[in-house]
């Protein structure tokens, strides 16, 4: 078994990375459950960039293979906006409603077929001697006339991703899971980490 810890200190997040990771050679590990309960600050300009940097400051307090994860919603009528900023489009400690009002509002006169937008995810897994696998994951959609739905978090009541009719509010918890941003990323970084088992195995094995 693999001990991973799992660089985040949001419930929901941790909470999706262990269901969509879902296979029992890894066991992932809350970076609290190691005493590191810091929120380190997302102030890179990109998502790789903030999560290269959660990742690593947890590794270097926790020394052990830790994963981190950085994603956002991008809205081809607002030149990729919210960008890295998700969390706090309308203001420092937003709440997810006026945010997703904020992109609404802006979004007023835009039709339909200009409305495309994605969320986007970075993932890393970086190792105690500083090695790095990282992949990216992309959910393609857009962006609804008016928020509808409770479930998940985030933009997820005014987004409706390809192939569907309702946003990921409207959906059940097991489509966003298997379609989401973060799905995508979770497969492409598996697919990284299966093509180096020698280096991998050596190194992660206790
Ligand atoms: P972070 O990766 O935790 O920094 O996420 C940044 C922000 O992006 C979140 O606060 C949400 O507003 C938005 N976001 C990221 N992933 C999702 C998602 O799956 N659904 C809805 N919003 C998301």
């Amino acid at each position: 078994m693999i001990k991973v810890v799992i660089a985040s200190n949001n419930p929901g997040k941790i909470k999706e990375i262990k269901d969509i990771w879902g296979d029992n050679k890894f066991k992932f590990l809350s970076q609290k459950e190691f005493g590191f309960i810091e929120n380190i600050e997302e102030d890179q300009d990109s998502f790789m960039g903030n999560a290269l940097k959660k990742a690593l400051s947890v590794v270097r307090a926790v020394n052990k293979p830790t994963i981190a994860d950085d994603s956002g919603l991008v809205v081809d009528a607002l030149d990729g906006e919210p960008g890295i900023f998700s969390a706090r489009y309308a203001g420092i400690n937003a709440t997810d409603g006026k945010n997703n009002e904020k992109v609404l509002r802006l979004l007023k006169d835009v039709p339909p077929g200009l409305r495309g937008a994605q969320f986007c995810c970075a993932m890393v897994l970086v190792l105690p001697d500083g090695k790095t696998f990282s992949a990216e994951g992309r959910c393609k959609g857009m962006i609804a006339e008016q928020p509808i739905g409770n479930n998940g978090f985030g933009y997820d009541p005014i987004f409706i991703p390809n192939g569907y009719d309702e946003t990921f509010g409207q959906l059940p918890n097991h489509i966003k899971r298997g379609i989401s941003h973060r799905a995508d990323a979770i497969k492409n970084l598996k697919e990284n980490l299966m093509a180096s088992t020698h280096y991998f195995g050596n190194l992660l094995r206790d």
